[in-house]
């Protein structure tokens, strides 16, 4: 409890935007001396120096294989008016505990260290590793530069985000673009005094939705609640005044790939659609990344970490419509499951909680996990 109160005492809020953006070198400083208390050897990987962002990976027992407990050490920012209790001090109401991270996902970090508490590194035949990382509530560039810098952390994984203690082996992916078209503005009395960008955005509109369609056609899986790849037309802005010619137009759009579809494949034919219903008018088109795109997650339903996920929580592992930091480690070769104590309706919530009958079974399910990888040695 008190590891607990001590992360969540640490604001670590991470945003797109810099008034609101903080480091977590302090909560890794936290992390790091549990962990080198317990005998772990802790590194600090650096992830931006300069905005203050840093991994850790703390390592008991050697050899190869293994099991990482990983989570997220940043948290979204909160809306000060909304809250009924301080975000940042852990106060326990309502058999719950209350406070930014709690479910997302910072106690989780916590009841990891906790669960190594009592391990005799000698009974370890393959190590345990914790991995906090930083910035995955926006760039999930932590776990981009432990793809970047090929850091495989171990075998298998559990990533503690709020899954309610079920198992979760899959999640789509996601991607955000824009599209601007440049055409050039005119007098509204006389069409040959310009080019209308928002006339070719009805174009593209046009093939984008129909693009939708064949992609909902060719993918499905039932796993999932919304059975299909979503792509939403989010934002669109142009034109000034009725009477004038719109000279440029720009287009926003998020798309949910299933596992399965890359996201450079998509990017490549959504560019190549877009330029073919332009092609015989007079307006520039230019493409942009809003996000760097998260890839969907789909971990081997028979992989040893989903069996024994499933086996140890008695439920059948699922999907989720959340991204993760899942696909970065699957990519490094770590098979991964998503599962944590807190539940999704809670995060990015005022009065973000945590009930406290989770905190001593996800407990005892993460001992279990450790013997199960790391004392008997799977
Ligand atoms: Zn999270």
């Amino acid at each position: 409890m008190e590891m607990i109160a001590g992360l969540i005492g640490t604001p670590s809020v991470s945003s797109t935007d810099p008034r609101l953006d903080m480091g977590n070198r302090e909560v890794i400083e936290l992390l790091a001396g549990w962990l080198g208390a317990l005998g772990f050897r802790v590194e600090i990987l650096p992830v931006d120096i300069a905005r203050g962002k840093f991994n850790l990976m703390g390592t008991l027992g050697a050899g190869s294989g293994g099991l990482v407990l990983a989570g997220h050490t940043d948290t979204v920012p909160w809306d000060e008016h909304r809250w009924h209790h301080d975000p940042f001090r852990l106060t326990e109401a309502n058999a719950r505990l209350y406070g930014l991270g709690t479910a997302d996902m910072k106690a989780f970090l916590a009841l990891a260290v906790e669960a190594a508490r009592d391990l005799d590194p000698r009974t370890l035949r393959r190590p345990l590793v914790i991995l906090a990382t930083a910035d995955e509530e926006t760039s999930m560039a932590g776990a981009r530069t432990l793809e970047d810098e090929g850091r495989q952390p171990g075998r298998y994984a559990i990533i503690g985000e709020p899954t309610g203690m079920q198992p979760v082996r899959m999640h789509k992916g996601m991607m955000m673009e824009a599209i601007t078209i440049q055409g050039r503005s005119g007098h509204s009395s006389d069409p040959a005094l310009g080019e209308s960008a928002l006339e070719a955005m009805h174009r593209v509109i046009g093939e984008i939705i129909a693009w939708r369609t064949e992609l909902q056609a060719a993918n499905r899986d039932p796993a999932f609640a919304v059975p299909f790849p979503t792509l939403n037309l989010g934002h669109i802005h142009g034109g000034d005044n009725p009477n004038r010619i719109c000279g440029e137009c720009e287009l926003q759009l998020d798309l949910r790939p299933l596992p399965g579809m890359d996201l450079d494949a998509l990017r490549s034919t959504l560019q190549e659609r877009v330029r073919g219903a332009l092609q015989d008018t007079a307006v520039q088109v230019r493409f942009g990344t809003l996000l760097d795109g998260v890839p969907a997650m789909q971990t081997d339903a028979n992989s040893e970490i989903i069996r024994t996920a499933e086996s140890l929580t008695g439920h059948p592992a699922g999907a989720v419509a959340f991204g993760t930091e899942g696909p970065f480690l699957s990519r490094l070769g770590t098979e991964t499951v998503v599962l944590g104590p807190g539940d999704i309706a809670q995060a990015h919530q005022p009065d973000e909680f945590l009930a406290l009958d989770r905190i001593e079974p996800m407990l005892a399910l993460l001992k279990k996990f450790i013997r199960r990888f790391c004392v008997d040695g799977r």
